[in-house]
């Protein structure tokens, strides 16, 4: 009895002892001042994101009605137009290339040229409002509308917020006479929201082709959220870093002809065969799904916050 207690008393030290050295081992969550941003008029930027979602730049499936292409293709060269008028700086200082009729690439020289570039990226396009619907918003999608205090209208969060973020910052920091050191580029897309391979893929292409290295690439990730997380009320800056795969499969089936008088056991017909075929798609997805190193890494800085941080 005696050596069974001692067992179980010298087991649980050592479980004590694995979740203290766990726990320790796990990086402290600190949170990062919030800093001034004085020299922005926030009222102004507000007013340029919500002017920006007047643009209906939409993306349109394979199929869609010419009329609404061409409208389209309207609204992203008056975006493009809009936004150099509107950030004059920028339309001065930096070089704007238009690829593949409508994404957009812009050049911000660094002073030292032997440091590798780095690429800000972030899409003008934007999904149309599916037809039918435009009653369930509370504000029309196209309107850009700024009340109780938010900008409504789509491309607000994905992603021409990115977009002009982008140039507000751009625009006051030539105002201040600076200059990279690092040559920053832009790159606009203008349909990723249906692939993107006729708008960055064509700029990637593009920089490939002039042997450009990149020292590294930022592109549409997370937002500023509000109780994205569980547990934290304060808005938190969710930085992405990773991303999830997609597939796209293309099934075929094929069966036996016959006659309605005499049908096939649904088993052995085309339908049949392709539902099953989707069945076993479901219970056994091509992928696995988990967290990698750096998500995890995520979940457990927001969990080990201190309680008192609101940031
Ligand atoms: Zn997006």
């Amino acid at each position: 009895m005696r050596r069974i207690l001692i067992g179980i008393a010298a087991a649980l030290v050592l479980l004590v002892a694995v979740v203290v050295g766990r726990t320790l081992m796990v990086p402290a969550y600190k949170p990062v001042p919030a800093r001034a941003v004085s020299a922005f008029d926030a009222n102004t930027v507000a007013q340029h994101l919500a002017d920006a979602v007047k643009f209906r730049t939409i993306s349109w499936q394979e199929g869609a009605p010419a009329e609404d292409v061409a409208a389209s293709a309207a609204a992203f060269v008056a975006f493009r137009d809009w936004i150099e008028t509107t950030y004059p700086n920028v339309a001065k200082t930096l070089t704007r290339e238009i690829v593949s009729g409508h994404s957009v690439l812009m050049t911000w020289k660094g002073a030292d040229a032997a440091l590798k570039p780095i690429l800000l990226m972030s899409h003008m396009d934007v999904v149309p409002v599916v037809a039918g619907t435009e009653k369930n918003w509370t504000h029309d999608a196209f309107e850009g509308v700024i009340a109780d205090g938010h900008i409504w209208g789509r491309g607000t969060l994905d992603t021409k917020q990115g977009i002009i973020g982008m140039l507000e910052a751009a625009e006051l920091l030539i105002s201040k006479g600076f200059q990279p050191k690092r040559t920053i580029m832009f790159a606009f897309g203008h349909d990723e929201e249906i692939g993107g391979t006729n708008g960055n893929a064509k700029i990637a292409a593009l920089l490939a082709e002039r042997k450009v290295e990149l020292e590294f690439v930022n592109d549409e990730g997370g937002m500023i959220a509000n109780g994205a997380l569980p547990g934290v009320e304060a808005p938190i800056a969710l930085v992405g870093v990773a991303e999830k795969g997609g597939i796209t499969l293309e099934l075929t089936a094929k069966a036996a002809g016959g006659h309605s008088s005499a049908p096939p056991a649904v088993a052995e017909t085309a339908i049949g065969r392709l539902a099953h075929a989707i069945e076993k798609l479901g219970d056994e997805p091509p992928f696995e799904s988990g967290l990698d190193e750096t998500s995890r890494a995520t979940v457990w800085a927001w969990r080990r916050r201190p309680a008192s941080s609101a940031a």
